[in-house]
């Protein structure tokens, strides 16, 4: 069983027309197309984005080219922008409700989580803005008297962003600030379902201070819009999250002008449990990693690896507990799990359950996909009896969908965690600080939890270990990624060391060594 809120009609919804913002200016796609979003949720239209084709990708791209080149922005101080991001954030909170409608009714997700992810999104902007005032080189003066080393930090120059449709406000927010905050100026292409939240976030901006040509955004598709900001050889860095199928793609397209790319992709993460665990903790937690967002989450906590022990206790009561998730209406404040984001995906999400049913696992809860009159939906899912070597265990449903292995030792645990392509996060559950350290050093991750499942802060890095990613996202080091390193080699007084021989005054370096590094 499975607790549903059927969405209520939207019957005053109105769809929302909007423009794209390119240097400065906020206009309709070049060739006049649009594309449009039906609600997850409730299946009617409710937004229409431009649908911006390679010209409107180019003209942003030398908008964002200009405003670097020539622009006041990375001339301003760093307070100045501070000054700006601090704004931002504090807009981005006044508008808070706006903004998380907008995602919650777009990408299906339920409103109360959508508010808290914009809650999430202004601390971002203003812990930005604090790195922004620090962020400086380094200087070398122990070179000897005639040189001064001083290594600079400058803006990286133009970059593309490119964000998923699963978090639209706050994927944008781990990439934009911190770019800003370098001074570096950006063309931004949100998902294509999902553009609203990103679009009005550029209204913000404007009224922010932002100068034009900074933050151009542009909306599309992928292969229309994203193929251009890759490749374009005007474009210094790529930021994209997304499935590690682009982000190969995004590399090689970014490898012919040898542009630096920043990648947060997929995740297939395991949460560990031994019998020793707060299993009452544990229980609320594997449900919550499988379940936040309908799974739709490169954090996942989509692998329960589960000590043979206490396995059956184990899926008995995460059953139990799944079984009073409410899944339904995005809107409603009560609901924990909402829509899926297309029915294609859910269709996706369904094939995965029927085919590791087909081999052998066995469907604990939920498993199909629910009716509730508008939209598209699916029921909370656990499989058990699940072998390291499935589909399921090894990629990304990116659905409400669980899959419970068992392991007997710590090293199996550790194999069975380490033995898939990605590398983004995992969990470790259990009173034994040996164990929980010994998983932390071993399983090859970017963020490992231990006794806690997907905490997070603005502090700390965030991004994955082999095919989930390249480069940390957050962090102190997070407006460093958006920078290019100079050194400054300063020498001071005259010529010391002559390359070529001379016949008077200073020797060539060859008989400076020979006088044992003396000049004449
Ligand atoms: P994609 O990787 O296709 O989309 C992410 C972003 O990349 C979107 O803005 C998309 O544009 C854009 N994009 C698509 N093709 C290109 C291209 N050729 N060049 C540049 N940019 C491009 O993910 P999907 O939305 O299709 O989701 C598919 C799967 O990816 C999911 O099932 C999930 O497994 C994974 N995923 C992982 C995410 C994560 O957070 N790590 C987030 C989202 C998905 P557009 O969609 O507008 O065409």
């Amino acid at each position: 069983m499975t607790v549903v809120v059927k969405p209520k009609a939207l019957v005053d919804a109105k769809v929302r027309d909007f423009q794209m913002l390119i240097d400065g200016k906020w206009g309709a796609a070049a060739e006049g197309r649009t594309l449009e979003r039906v609600a997850p949720g409730h299946g009617v239209t409710i937004s229409r984005y431009p649908a911006a084709t390679k010209a409107d990708a180019e003209r942003a791209i030398a908008a964002a080219r200009k405003a670097f080149d020539d622009g006041p922005w990375p001339r301003m101080t760093a307070s100045e922008r501070s000054l700006i991001l601090l704004r931002a954030a504090d807009m981005i909170a006044a508008r808070a409700d706006e903004l998380a409608y907008l995602d919650c009714i777009e990408s299906g997700k339920p409103i109360s989580q959508a508010k808290g992810e914009l809650g999430g999104a202004a601390d971002i902007w203003r812990y930005a803005a604090a790195l922004a005032r620090d962020l400086h080189g380094e200087s070398y003066n122990t070179l000897g008297d005639g040189t001064l080393g001083v290594v600079l930090r400058e803006a990286i120059g133009v970059v593309s962003i490119i964000t998923p449709w699963n978090f639209p406000f706050l994927i944008v927010s781990q990439k934009l600030p911190f770019a800003l905050a370098a001074g570096c100026t950006t063309v931004v292409k949100p998902s294509e379902l999902t553009s609203g939240s990103t679009l009005v976030l550029g209204e913000i901006l404007e009224a922010a201070g932002v100068p034009a040509g900074v933050v151009n955004i542009i909306t599309g598709t992928g292969p229309d819009v994203g193929a251009v900001m890759t490749s374009h050889p005007d474009v210094d860095m790529v930021s994209f999250t997304g499935s590690t199928g682009v982000g190969k793609l995004t590399m090689s397209n970014a490898a012919q002008t040898l542009k630096k790319v920043s990648l947060e992709l997929g995740g297939k993460n395991p949460q560990i449990v031994f019998p020793d665990a707060n299993l009452d903790d544990f229980i609320d937690a594997a449900v919550f990693g499988a379940y936040f967002n309908a799974g739709e989450c490169c954090n996942a906590g989509s692998r329960l690896i589960v000590h043979r022990d206490i396995a059956d206790e184990v899926v008995r009561r995460v059953a139990e507990l799944s079984a009073k998730v409410k899944v339904g209406d995005p809107l409603d404040p009560s609901t924990q799990v909402g829509a899926i984001i297309t029915p294609q995906h859910l269709e996706k999400i369904v094939g995965y359950v029927s085919a590791a049913a087909g081999n052998g696992a066995t469907v604990s809860h939920g498993g199909a996909a629910l009716d509730l009159g508008s939209g598209q939906f699916m029921s909370p899912t656990i499989l058990s009896a699940v072998t390291p070597d499935m589909a399921v265990a090894r990629e990304e449903v990116f659905g409400p969908v669980l899959s419970v292995l068992t392991f007997e030792t710590t090293d199996e645990a550790i194999r069975i965690a380490n033995s898939i392509d990605y590398g983004l996060s995992a969990g470790v559950w259990s009173r034994d600080f040996d164990t929980c350290l010994t998983i932390g050093r071993k399983v090859r991750a970017g963020t490992v939890w231990m006794n806690t499942f997907m905490d997070g802060a603005s502090e700390l890095p965030f991004g994955g270990y082999r095919q989930s990613g390249l480069g940390r996202e957050l962090g102190r080091h997070a407006v460093e990624d958006y920078t290019e390193t100079k050194t400054l080699n300063m020498h001071i007084g005259g010529r010391t060391a002559m390359w070529m021989p001379r016949r008077n005054g200073l020797l060539s370096t060859a008989k400076r060594e020979e006088k044992g590094g003396r000049d004449a």
